[in-house]
C-alpha cells in the first residue's frame, strides 16, 4: 500500500511540476499534459525493460528499478527461482523413476490417453522391438498388431493378464498386464515367461506320457483279472474275493488314467475345429439315461429342455462335462433324490443346469471344488468311484467354450451346477420348442 501511495505521489509530483513550468510559460494546461507524458514515458520504459528481461534473458538478474517496479521485478525473480528449483527436483525424480524402470527386466511402456507411445525402457525395445526414433507417438496397436492384443487392449478389462508370443521372436512367451492410471493413461508391462511356460509344458507332457504308458499294463492286468473273475467258482473263496477287489482297484486306476489323459488333451489341444451346433435337449436326454442306469433307477430324473437355441461347440466335450455333473449328482445324493437337467435362456446367453436335492456342499469348499483331486469327503469320493478330476474336467471344457461354471449349494439344500454360455455360442436355427417328459 505504501508503494502504491508513493507511486501516486510521484504522479502528482510530475503533474505539479509540469503545471508550474506551464504556468511560468503561460500554458498551465500544456504543462500538466507534459507532466503526465513524462510519467507515462517512465512507466513505458520500465515495461519495456520487464518485457526484454522476461523474453530475452529470463535467467539473468532483473533490471534495476525502484519503487513499485523494483518490488514487482523482485517478486517475479523470486517466483522464477522457486519454479526453477521445483522443476529441477521434478526432473531428477523423473530421471530416477526412468532409471529404475530402465533397470527392470520387465518391459514398461507408458501410453498417453489416446494409447500413443510416450516412453518405454530398454527391456521393451528388446522384447517388443520398439525403436525410439520411429515409434514415439505411434499408437500401440500399430506396433503390437496381434488381434488378441488389440481386442485385450480395447476391451479395457485388465483383471487377467494376456499371454502371447513376442512380436519379434516367436520362441519367447510374454505375459502382458495393463494398468489404467491418471487421466486415462495406460501402463503396459510385459514379462518374459518363456521358462515358466516350458516348465508347464514339461509338466503337461510328463502327465500325458505317464498316463499313456500306464494304459497298456493296466489293460493287460484287467484282462487277466477278468479271466480269473470268470473262473471265481473254481478258486478258493478268499482268492475269489481278492480278485474282485483287484478288479475294482484296476478299474479305478483305469478311470484315473482316462481322466488324466482327457485333462491333458483338453489343456494341450487348442480345440475349436470340431465345433458344430448341437441339440442340447437330446444330449441331456442321453446323459440322463446314462445317469439313471448308473443309479439303477433309484433316483428321479427330470429334463427341462424346451429352449430352442442350439449350442455351438464340441458335442463330445460338452457330453463329458455334463455327464460328470450328472454322475456326481447320482453318486453324492441318497437313493430317492431328485435330479434335474435343464437347458434355458440365461442373461445374454443360455445355461445348462444340473440340480439335485441331496445333502449339498458347505460353501467353504465351493471355491476349491474344481481343483484337481480336491474332495469334500475323500472316503466317500473314493467309495463312489470318483477320481477327483471330474469338476476339473468340467472347468476346462467350459473354458474352451467361453463358458463359466457357477456352483450354488448349502448343506441340506442340494446343489446346483450351472454352465453359463455366452450368446456368441448359440445358434438360433429355429428348431420348434419341445417339451420333454419326466423320466424316472
Ligand atoms: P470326484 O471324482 O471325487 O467326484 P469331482 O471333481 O467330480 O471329483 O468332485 C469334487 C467333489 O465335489 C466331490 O468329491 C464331492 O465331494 C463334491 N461334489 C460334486 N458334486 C456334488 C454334488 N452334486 N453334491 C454334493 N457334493 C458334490
Amino acid at each position: 500500500m505504501r508503494l502504491w501511495s508513493r507511486e501516486l505521489w510521484r504522479l502528482l509530483g510530475w503533474a505539479a511540476l509540469g503545471t508550474c513550468l506551464g504556468w511560468l510559460l503561460g500554458l498551465p494546461g500544456l504543462g500538466l499534459a507534459g507532466g503526465f507524458a513524462m510519467c507515462l514515458v517512465y512507466h513505458l520504459r520500465q515495461l519495456r525493460a520487464a518485457y526484454r528481461w522476461l523474453t530475452q534473458r529470463p535467467q539473468d538478474e532483473p533490471p534495476a528499478a525502484r519503487g513499485l517496479w523494483g518490488e514487482l521485478f523482485d517478486r517475479l525473480y523470486r517466483y522464477q527461482k522457486s519454479q526453477r528449483i521445483t522443476q529441477s527436483r521434478l526432473r531428477s525424480t523423473l530421471a530416477r523413476i526412468q532409471e529404475s524402470s530402465e533397470a527392470m527386466r520387465d518391459s514398461v511402456v507408458m501410453l498417453d490417453r489416446h494409447g500413443d507411445l510416450e516412453w518405454w525402457n530398454s527391456a521393451a525395445s528388446n522384447m517388443l522391438g520398439l525403436q525410439t526414433a520411429h515409434d514415439r507417438g505411434q499408437h500401440i496397436t500399430n506396433l503390437l498388431r496381434d488381434p488378441r492384443f488389440i481386442s485385450y487392449f480395447n476391451a479395457r478389462d485388465y483383471s487377467e493378464p494376456l499371454t502371447l508370443t513376442s512380436p519379434i521372436d516367436e520362441r519367447r512367451i510374454l505375459q502382458y498386464q495393463i494398468t489404467l492410471y491418471g487421466d486415462d493413461e495406460r501402463l503396459v508391462m510385459a514379462r518374459d515367461i518363456t521358462r515358466l511356460h516350458q516348465l508347464e509344458q514339461m509338466r503337461r507332457d510328463f502327465v500325458a506320457n505317464v498316463s499313456h504308458e500306464l494304459r497298456t499294463p493296466l489293460t493287460v492286468l484287467s484282462g487277466y483279472l477278468e479271466t480269473y473273475g470268470e473262473m471265481a467258482d473254481q478258486l478258493p473263496p478268499r482268492l475269489g474275493r481278492s480278485i474282485g477287489q483287484m478288479q475294482a482297484q484296476t478299474q479305478r486306476m483305469q478311470n484315473l488314467v482316462n481322466d488324466l489323459l482327457l485333462l491333458s488333451r483338453l489343456e494341450i489341444d487348442q480345440g475349436g475345429q470340431d465345433h458344430q451346433p448341437m441339440d442340447v435337449t437330446s444330449l441331456l436326454n442321453s446323459v440322463g439315461a446314462d445317469a439313471l442306469a448308473l443309479s439303477e433307477h433309484q433316483h428321479t430324473l427330470t429334463i427341462e429342455g424346451d429352449y430352442p437355441a442350439q449350442l455351438v461347440g464340441s458335442e463330445q466335450e460338452i457330453r463329458s462335462a455334463i455327464s460328470n455333473l450328472a454322475f456326481n449328482a447320482v453318486r453324492y445324493t441318497p437313493a430317492g433324490s431328485e435330479i434335474t437337467l435343464r437347458w434355458k435362456a440365461f442373461g445374454q446367453g443360455a445355461c445348462i443346469e444340473v440340480c439335485d436335492d441331496g445333502e449339498g456342499i458347505d460353501p467353504v469348499h465351493i471355491p476349491r471344488l474344481t481343483e484337481r483331486f480336491y474332495r469334500v469327503d475323500k472316503g466317500r469320493s473314493t467309495a463312489t468311484g470318483g477320481t477327483g478330476l471330474g469338476l476339473a474336467i468340467v472347468k476346462h471344457v467350459l473354458l474352451r467354450h467361453d463358458a463359466q461354471l457357477q456352483i450354488d449349494s448349502h448343506p441340506g439344500e442340494g446343489a446346483r451346477f450351472r454352465c453359463v454360455f455366452p450368446a456368441t455360442r448359440l445358434s438360433t436355427s429355429a428348431t420348434p420348442p419341445r417339451s420333454v417328459p419326466t423320466v424316472t
